[in-house]
């Protein structure tokens, strides 16, 4: 009964198979490596996108982090939303690597940012000329830290007001498997024809060790990350086992497959979880994450029966009244099974 974090899953034996393979002779350093010739040649493929640059990395946070410095100069703003993981979770690295460039919070139901907001916020931002920080890049993230996800119109819908203003736009997709096979489109449809010009792909999340792609569609940014990257201390020497990893990811659509059970299992907690007395959710499930609120008690004899989840937030006490409701973040991954979700739902039930 383990919904902590999709990140505290196993690695999947296809991926664990791949590493050993990778790991006979010798193979060359730092990324030229056979395998991650594979893996630029699928990645464009899969993208539609012949000419994108595509580097890995081993953290959503490097990813996101050099990402947004390729596009965005330090005097500038990032406009994200407030519960976005570039905001809350990466110890200023968006603000280290950009050297200092500002993120500016937008808010909206679900994570997402709604365009009326953004449309607002840009309109008022650079009214005193060299005073004040200018209008630098979007970063939206997709699946939401809460869970939603955005159709392609909605990234559109975005990306069009930042086009108007001249600003490029930024996807930090850690859970971008899941965010894709929920909406039912394609990862063209879901980055670059909507909009977005760089991509922080992720598979850490969804399955690998710890592997994320940064996909860049315009290639003249390419070498420009690959100098900061290596700056930045994100260089792996022994590269070719971050490409075993994401090779065997991608072989036979196995990112997609991982996605969909992940996001299944995320659908049957979630009507699990509704039809629990004195439950609600907190936010639609539409992929594997699971916001909801239920009474104290249930809370109470989850822990005594060793589940693991986060209060959301987290700063909530398992001592007060029984029927008052608390809120959790309950969060699926491809390894989670029925059973898990049969015993978890009846501790909850009692
Ligand atoms: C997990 C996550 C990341 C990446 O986090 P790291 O711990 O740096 O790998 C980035 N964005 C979102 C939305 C995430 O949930």
């Amino acid at each position: 009964m383990y919904f902590a974090s999709d990140n505290s899953s196993p690695v999947p034996p296809q991926v664990m198979d791949a590493l050993a393979r990778a790991n006979e002779g010798y193979a060359k350093s730092y990324g030229a490596d056979p395998i991650m010739d594979g893996v630029r040649a699928r990645i464009r493929e899969l993208f539609e996108a012949p000419e994108a640059a595509v580097h890995l990395v081993a953290t959503g946070t490097a990813a996101n982090a050099l990402a947004l410095a390729c596009f965005c100069p330090p005097w500038a703003a990032v406009y994200c939303h407030a519960m976005s993981h570039i905001e809350e979770d990466e110890c200023g690295a968006p603000e280290f690597y950009t050297g200092g460039a500002k993120l500016v919070l937008l808010d909206g139901a679900d994570a997402k940012i709604p365009p009326e907001a953004l449309e607002r916020k840009l309109g008022h931002a650079a009214s005193v000329g060299v005073h004040n920080v200018q209008r630098g890049m979007l970063s939206i993230t997709n699946t939401t830290e809460a869970g939603a996800v955005y159709s392609p119109a909605e990234v559109t819908a975005l990306t069009e007001i930042a086009r108007r203003y001249g600003l490029p736009c930024h996807m930090d997709g850690a859970r971008f498997a899941n965010a894709l096979v929920s909406a039912g489109c394609t990862p063209a449809e879901m980055t670059w024809k909507a909009g977005i010009d760089v991509l922080s792909f992720g598979g850490t999340k969804n399955g690998l060790m710890g592997v994320e792609a940064v996909v860049i569609f315009d290639p003249a940014k390419s070498w420009e990350f690959e100098l900061r990257r290596k700056r930045g201390g994100h260089l792996f020497s022994k590269h070719r086992y971050l490409s075993a990893q994401m090779a065997a990811y991608l072989d036979g659509d196995l990112w997609l497959d991982l996605a969909k059970r992940a996001n299944a299992a995320g659908r049957v907690l979630s009507e699990g979880i509704t039809a629990l007395p004195g439950a609600r959710l907190l936010h639609p499930t539409q992929a594997n994450m699971v916001f909801a609120a239920f009474p104290r008690a249930a809370h109470r004899r989850a822990r005594d029966a060793g589940a693991a989840y986060y209060f959301w937030p987290m700063d909530q006490s398992l001592d007060g009244p029984d029927e008052e409701p608390l809120t959790a973040r309950m969060v699926c991954s491809w390894c989670t099974t029925d059973e898990d979700i049969a015993r978890f739902l009846a501790v909850l039930r009692g």
